[in-house]
């Protein structure tokens, strides 16, 4: 498919702010040839310089971080509130493997029959970065924290239409005291990916985006034998049990499902609620989706702000209007909202047919798809029937009932009685088709680096 022009496009008003020409073969060359030299000497550099560095990266992101926030509010339209968070999470993640980072990495002995016998970790080169615009700072320091603090260096290809975010993080390394190179952006199209993979200088690639581009990716890297992690697309579950605090899930259902105006690879996405609840739950949630306020992410007023682009505004209202036209029912909203910029009215929709994309595929916007099962049993069946397999929250005060859905539920992570979020001292992936591999916690940080094995006898 023909690349997308790299550009910033503020999708509260369709006005194109910024546009970028990609990088041409000699500057792609440069910079790769530049990550080379800087990880012969990155690698070297003691742990707790690195941790140093990352730590200044969390000071200057504090710093800059009603800066930094507009710039993501401007290119891909979430709220102000919800891209100050952002900042102060990614602060979060650099300070985490600063203090953490060099006890992940420190040696491991194992008895065996050696004299000594341990387990080494060490860097293993440049690492590519294809990333998304959804969390478009986030998605890109939970990587960049713990490959850096391994002695990796990082080239970022992030999505077309972020350039701003992505030029901002490169210079956010830079003023932290990472040497040139450790850590580059590089403005090009998705089909610069396949070139980038295939070069020797790169070592391994991390992709978080969606299934299309996963298979492109991991197809890729696998013809070169490279060590490769992708973070996809979800269909999240959110389980709802006779014995949960329905106001209280139903208070957590709309912000699992609305967060970054719907367009969260772990938002909540089908809601499957036991027959004996299910119509409290479902006048709770209507309310609730009627009382959100649509607009400008930069007024503080605003619940939901536009979806990133007029594509994924496009795509969403075809999955709606599919879903309709086999049979499920619209209970509130439905409709893209009249005017400039890509808003979308929250939605919500129940008798959804098996045959049906809400029942199927990832909705990534502000959809919610409402399911009534007769209880656990079915709840969990209902959950497991998707292709995707990424996160998971589920609700109940029956310890019997929570051990089951911890055990049964097919995904990468499983919550009881809260949302499911990233956090660094946990492990974040997905199973099926939510990719695979992990990031963040120790788990994250070995993906890239030698397990080396050390004998002596
Ligand atoms: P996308 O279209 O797959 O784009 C993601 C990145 O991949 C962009 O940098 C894009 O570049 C690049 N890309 C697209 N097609 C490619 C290809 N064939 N080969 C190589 N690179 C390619 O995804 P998106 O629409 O931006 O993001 C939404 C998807 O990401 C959703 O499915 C969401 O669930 C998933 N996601 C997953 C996680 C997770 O942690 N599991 C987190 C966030 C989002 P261009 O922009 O230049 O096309």
């Amino acid at each position: 498919s023909p690349s997308r022009p790299i550009a910033s496009v503020n999708p509260a008003t369709g006005q194109t702010l910024k546009t970028f020409a990609p990088l041409d073969d000699a500057e792609i060359e440069q910079k790769l040839a530049l990550a080379s030299r800087a990880f012969a000497c990155h690698r070297h550099t003691p742990l707790a310089e690195r941790a140093r560095r990352l730590q200044a990266a969390a000071d200057v992101l504090t710093t800059g971080r009603e800066r930094y926030a507009r710039l993501m509010s401007a290119e891909m339209g979430k709220t102000l509130a919800s891209a100050l968070a952002e900042v102060d999470k990614c602060a979060l993640v650099c300070r985490f493997y600063a203090e953490h980072g060099a006890g992940f990495l420190a040696d491991v002995p194992v008895v065996t029959d050696a004299t000594r016998s341990f387990v080494r970790y060490q860097p293993l080169g440049p690492v590519l970065a294809v990333m998304p615009w959804n969390f478009p700072f986030w998605q890109v320091f939970r990587f960049a924290a713990p490959a850096l603090m391994a002695g990796n260096v990082g080239l970022l290809k992030h999505a077309s239409n972020v350039p701003q975010c992505a030029l901002a993080i490169e210079a956010i390394f830079l003023e932290a005291g990472f040497a040139p190179g450790c850590f580059q952006t590089l403005l090009v199209g998705a089909e610069r990916t396949a070139d980038l993979i295939a070069d020797v200088r790169v070592v391994a690639v991390t992709l978080t985006g969606s299934e299309p581009a996963g298979r492109s990716v991991a197809s890729q890297a696998g013809n070169h034998l490279k060590k490769c992690v992708l973070e996809l697309g979800g269909s999240d579950p959110f389980v709802v049990l006779e014995s949960a605090d329905i106001q209280k899930a139903a208070q957590t259902a709309v912000t699992a499902r609305l967060i970054n105006n719907g367009q969260s690879c772990i938002a909540a996405k089908r809601f499957i609620v036991a027959e004996a609840v299910a119509d409290t739950f479902e006048k709770l949630l209507v309310e609730r989706f009627a009382a959100l306020k649509v607009g400008d992410p930069l007024d503080p007023a605003t619940d939901v702000g536009p979806l990133a682009t007029p594509t994924i505004l496009k795509t969403l209202d075809t999955q709606v209007h599919d879903s309709v036209s086999r049979g499920a029912r619209v209970l509130i909203g439905g409709k893209a909202l009249p005017g400039p910029g890509n808003f979308y009215a929250p939605t919500i929709l129940a008798d959804i047919p098996p045959d049906s994309p809400a029942y199927g595929e990832e909705l990534f916007g502000p959809v919610a798809a409402l399911f009534r099962v007769p209880g656990l049993d079915a709840a969990i069946r209902l959950a497991n029937d998707t292709a995707f397999g990424l996160g998971a929250s589920a609700w109940s005060t029956d310890p019997a009932e929570i051990d089951r859905l911890a055990e049964e539920i097919e995904a990468g992570s499983v919550f009881i009685n809260g949302m499911v979020k990233s956090d660094p001292r946990l492990p974040f992936g997905g199973t099926k088709l939510s990719g695979y591999g992990r990031e963040l916690s120790r788990e994250g940080m070995l993906e890239f680096v030698n397990i080396k094995t050390v004998w002596e006898l």
